[in-house]
């Protein structure tokens, strides 16, 4: 019988908060799976692999890696079972195959679940759409811990896209990322990018508006990853008994 919220990276970072947070939240953790060799949370059931965890849960809470997001999300509207997707790093293609599964079952796709975030995305397409983009530069500067393999952050992307669409433009034909060397003069309009990687940071984000005679930034600092694993926990419960459907954190905290 399928029954409550399974973990897929279960063995990881945020695996091990996300288990933590479902008790925590009272729901049922219906188990996890990770790669062969990695251990999860004590006392958690352990399934084989994405399709037999599918078949055991309502909902499934993915944070490993984006290599496996299409196979995750094959497998789950296969099994007819939700899925709340926070791995980062997608390509276009893993997205296009997410948004087909979609047709399928709820998917809650998110590049950063802390509601304080998303609040900040909010104000970001308000303020883009406020602000003209060749009077106010937009520039993200991100940080986060050593490990992370991808640059710039799915939040920073994220905050990228809010400003682009207050701008009515889209962020892949504005984006600069990772300037260096002779890159010119900032062209009008661009939304640049920065990515910071040391230490143990969990998450940190700014977004600036930098014009000739002001400048305004917004700053949100994640202190645990828990501020994520909460929201992501909530997204799960969120699903129970949504249409089939792609969704975003916006939707699950009612801001859309
Ligand atoms: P991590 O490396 O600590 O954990 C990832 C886990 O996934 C590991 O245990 C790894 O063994 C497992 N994994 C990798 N490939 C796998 C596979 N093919 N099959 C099964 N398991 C596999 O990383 P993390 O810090 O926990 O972050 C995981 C992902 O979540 C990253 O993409 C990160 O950017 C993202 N993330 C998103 C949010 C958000 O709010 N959306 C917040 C934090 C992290």
């Amino acid at each position: 019988m399928k029954q409550g919220i399974g973990i897929a990276g279960f063995g990881g970072r945020m695996g091990h908060v996300l288990a933590e947070e479902v008790l925590a939240a009272g729901a049922i953790l219906a188990g996890g799976f990770d790669r062969t060799g990695v251990e999860g949370p004590a006392g958690v059931k352990r399934f084989s692999d994405i399709a037999s965890l599918a078949g055991a849960c309502d909902v499934v809470l993915d944070f490993t890696h984006a290599s496996t997001a299409a196979g995750h999300a094959r497998a789950l509207a296969a099994a007819g079972t939700a899925y709340v997707l926070g791995t980062t790093g997608l390509s276009v293609e893993d997205e296009a195959t997410v948004a087909e599964a979609a047709k399928r079952i709820a998917v809650v796709y998110a590049p950063n679940f802390s509601p304080g975030v998303n609040l900040l995305m909010a104000l970001a397409e308000r303020m883009a759409a406020a602000l003209p983009g060749d009077a106010y530069d937009a520039e993200i500067v991100e940080m986060h811990h050593r490990q992370k393999v991808d640059a710039p952050s799915g939040t920073a992307l994220g905050m990228g896209r809010a400003v682009a669409k207050g701008r009515g433009v889209h962020l892949e034909d504005v984006m600069a990322s990772g300037r260096d060397g002779q890159t010119g003069a900032r062209k009008p309009g661009e939304i640049g990018f920065s990515a910071l990687r040391g230490g143990q940071v969990v998450g940190e984000h700014t977004l600036l508006f930098a014009a000739a005679n002001e400048q305004i930034s917004l700053t949100h600092r994640a202190f645990d990853r828990r501020a994520f694993a909460t929201g992501a926990v909530r997204a799960a419960l969120w699903t129970a008994g949504k249409p089939a459907g792609q969704y975003s954190m916006m939707d699950v905290l009612g801001m859309t």
